[in-house]
């Protein structure tokens, strides 16, 4: 994904341009006020000095127009007055002269005295001190009176104002001295038109001004150009300057404008709009950081989802390889859930599933499947001799035969144990399956090489055929397993074909070994138990544990059939083991009660690993810690035409162990004398076959009379089995046999049941 182009650059641009702008505005409006302050302040400055400035020439002119006073005081002419008058002369002589010559002079000064065109004085007289005037060249005359007089030869000359209607009219005053004694004043009127001028040389029509001089006894308008509409609202505005005009009695009074109100550019209002204008700007600045910020928003939203994407690959990335992982750990699960762990053949449900498919196809191609059950006869000897490494080696090498033997489109499975399955689709005709079968059993005939030994073992095979034997993989199985069955009863190392007229004792077979599976794995068996009496006391000695299984289809299977049919496919070892852990641990138990013996049974195919059963029996006697002396194993004589040696010694050490032996069924088998002597039994039990007609049948009564004196010669206790009436029992009894067992007494009960008949038994 490609970068939007960054919008930081525009943004602290205008970033910048607001700061700039910002502070240009407020550089504006700083100089404004600060150039309207010192504008304010240079024009007061100004007008100081102006108001200053005019204060100074008034006072200059009055200074002037004083001294020419003073100085015309003195002159010869006015001298020359008085000396002729004080010399009494009369005006029509000298007098005369001299007063014409005086107003003359004083003429000439009126005249004479100008200041750009504009005399000075309006007019000029002489007055005696008693006030009566001596030349008066004006049309009002000028008064004096006493007071001014007496202030006038204290201060010898002054400036005299006299309110004359709205205005004033100014006077200079002067002493006149004749040899030094006060003898007249001269009044010099000034022009007001002259102090005027004087005060708006720098004035003009637009200054906005108003100048007045002023004094106690009343003022001279001088000027006013001030703004008459304004005039009312900025009265309170205007600039007010005073300047007292020195040595004389005057004030100088101004009234100025002040500059912004003149200046728009120093006006409010300039301001105002300055300051308004910013608002656009200031505004059009926002929105454009408005939208500077929505791009940023955008951005940072693109950017954030980049990111959210980046995370999600990851997450994508992470969870492929987690789902690939699954999938790998799924197809290990796979195969080890199709596949035989030790020879890699497909296992019993894979194998019908890959028949199941076979026939679909078959159905569309209207052909043929062979199955073939494949058994090896004496793999449990095998694996009891040799041990189960020997056994999974030659497991493993019949597989590969197998495999080597068959075509690709072929499936070769392994249904547990030493059971073999082929499927071989397209078969031709039974013929063909002959020879093949025959192949088979010849693969077998070669000898197997484990552990630096060589022996031999043979296949027995059950056949069946789709369609004809079944359409679906059950029941061809099924049909398979029968044949193979019927090919061991009949002595092994064959292969025979399924027959629909099979004896239903083989069906029976079948489903006696396919449900007993089941059971063992889910704990359907239960041990009974059957007390052993005493015959004479009638006291429980002890129990024998006896096998029930109770199937959910089979409904009650006796413990002879399925035994018996245990002993041929090796579930035995596990019903064996189950029986001798059970009955131990209840005996255990049951000490408590009485110190009674348990009995279990254990078939001749249990001792052919009879190591592997001693290690057996005193590790569960350890784990139930049963005492030795309290567990007594039954085994038939059919165990006792072995010979060899390994049996012998075990047998010898079971005993040795205080564990205690028993001979069952006595009579049945072959009932050699020589074996009894052999191992040190300790009891015999008698079959209930001869216990049964003891009443009727004289020569079972002599023959288990016989057993009964071989018994006690041997120093065996006789048990009598089957006892089921009391005339049986007195019988027995009269016999000298110590023990007896039989419904009678009771029936094997279940371990709860005997336990109540024990304690009432003992109490
Ligand atoms: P067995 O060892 O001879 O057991 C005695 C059989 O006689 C039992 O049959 C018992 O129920 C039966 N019985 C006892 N008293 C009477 C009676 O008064 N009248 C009649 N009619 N029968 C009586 P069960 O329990 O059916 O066992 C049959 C055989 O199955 C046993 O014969 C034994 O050989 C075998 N068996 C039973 N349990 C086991 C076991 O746990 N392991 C082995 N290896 N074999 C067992
Ligand atoms: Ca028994
Ligand atoms: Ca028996």
């Amino acid at each position: 994904m490609t970068k939007l182009p960054k919008f930081i650059s525009s943004k602290t641009a205008i970033i910048i341009a607001a700061v700039v702008l910002a502070a240009y505005l407020i550089l504006v409006l700083t100089v404004v006020n600060l150039g309207q302050n010192k504008l304010k302040e240079s024009q007061h400055s100004e007008l100081e000095l102006k108001v200053a400035h005019y204060a100074y020439a008034l006072s200059y002119f009055f200074d002037v127009s004083q001294d020419n006073i003073r100085v015309l005081s003195v002159d010869q002419t006015i001298n020359t007055f008085f000396h002729n008058r004080n010399a009494g002369m009369s005006m029509a002589y000298g007098l005369g002269t001299s007063l014409f010559k005086l107003k003359k002079l004083l003429k000439q000064l009126v005249v004479q005295r100008r200041i750009d065109n504009i005399p000075i004085f309006k007019q000029v007289s002489l007055f005696n001190l008693d006030g009566n005037a001596i030349v008066n060249n004006s049309d009002t005359p000028l008064t004096l009176t006493v007071k001014e007089i007496n202030k006038l030869r204290q201060k010898e000359r002054y400036i005299q104002v006299t309110p004359t209607g709205n205005t004033i009219s100014i006077r200079l005053l002067q002493l006149i001295y004749l040899n030094g004694e006060p003898i007249a004043y001269l009044v010099a009127e000034i022009s007001n038109a002259m102090i005027i001028q004087q005060l708006t040389a720098q004035e003009h029509l637009g200054s906005g001004s108003r100048i007045e001089l002023t004094s106690d006894r009343g003022n001279l308008f001088i000027w006013d150009s001030l703004n008459k509409a304004t005039n009312h609202h900025l009265n309170k505005q205007l600039l007010q300057l005073n300047q007292a005009i020195s040595m004389t009695p005057f004030t100088l009074r101004g009234w100025y404008e002040p500059v912004n109100n003149k200046d728009l550019f120093t006006s409010h209002w300039f301001v105002l709009v300055l300051s308004l204008m910013a608002i656009p700007v200031t505004l059009g600045l926002y929105f454009l950081l408005r939208i500077e910020h929505n791009n940023t928003v955008l951005q940072t939203q693109v950017s954030l989802s980049e990111l959210q994407q980046q995370q999600l690959s990851i997450h994508n990335y992470q969870l492929e390889k987690e789902v690939s992982k699954r999938k790998a750990s799924e197809k290990v699960l796979e195969y080890q859930a199709t596949h035989d762990s030790l020879t890699d053949l497909a296992n019993r449900n894979y194998s019908l599933k890959k028949l199941a498919d076979a026939i679909e196809l078959s159905k569309r191609h209207h052909s043929k499947i062979l199955l073939m059950f494949i058994d090896l006869d004496n793999f449990k000897h095998i694996n009891d001799t040799l041990g189960h490494s020997a056994g999974d080696q030659v497991l493993i090498e019949s597989s590969e035969r197998l495999l080597a033997s068959v075509r690709k489109t072929d499936t070769v499975a392994r249904l547990g144990g030493d059971e073999f399955l082929l499927i071989l689709p397209d078969l031709k005709n039974n013929q063909q399956a002959t020879v093949l079968a025959a192949d088979i059993l010849q693969l077998f005939e070669q000898p197997f090489h484990v552990q630096g030994h060589e022996f031999f073992t043979s296949t027995s095979i059950g056949l069946s055929i789709y369609p004809q034997d079944g359409d679906n993989p059950d029941t061809l199985l099924k049909c398979a397993d029968m044949a193979l069955y019927r090919v061991k009863d009949n002595g092994r190392n064959s292969f025979s074909f399924y027959n629909p007229i099979m004896n239903n004792n083989i069906l029976r077979n079948v489903s006696i070994n396919r449900r007993l599976r089941y059971a063992i794995e889910n704990n359907k068996l239960e041990m009974y138990y059957q007390p052993l009496v005493d015959l004479h006391s009638g006291k429980i000695l002890g129990a024998e544990a006896l096998m029930r299984w109770t199937d959910e289809e089979l409904g009650f299977v006796p413990p002879d059939e399925f035994i018996l049919l245990a002993e041929r496919n090796g579930l035995i070892h596990q019903l064996g083991d189950f029986a001798l852990t059970e009955a131990c641990q209840h005996a255990a138990k049951w000490q408590t009660i009485a110190p009674i013996q348990i009995a279990v049974n254990f078939s001749s195919v249990q001792f052919r690993d009879s190591h592997g059963l001693l290690a057996k029996i005193i590790a569960v006697l350890d784990a139930t810690g049963l005492p030795h002396d309290k567990l007594d194993v039954e085994v038939t004589e059919s165990l006792l035409i072995n010979q060899e040696d390994e049996l012998s010694s075990m047998l010898a050490e079971v005993r040795r162990l205080g564990i205690h032996l028993s001979i069952d069924d006595f009579g049945t088998g072959y009932s050699a004398l020589s074996y009894l002597q052999k191992y040190a039994f300790s009891k015999l039990k008698i079959d209930r076959a001869f216990v049964m007609n003891l009443a009727d049948n004289e020569s079972d009564r002599s023959l288990v009379t016989a057993i009964i004196a071989m018994a006690k010669a041997l120093k065996l206790k006789v048990v009598a089995e089957g006892i089921e009436e009391q005339l049986q029992a007195d019988f027995l009894k009269d016999l000298d046999c110590e023990y007896g067992q039989g419904y009678l007494f009771s029936r094997p009960l279940p371990a709860d049941a005997f336990e109540k008949l024990l304690i009432a038994d003992n109490s």
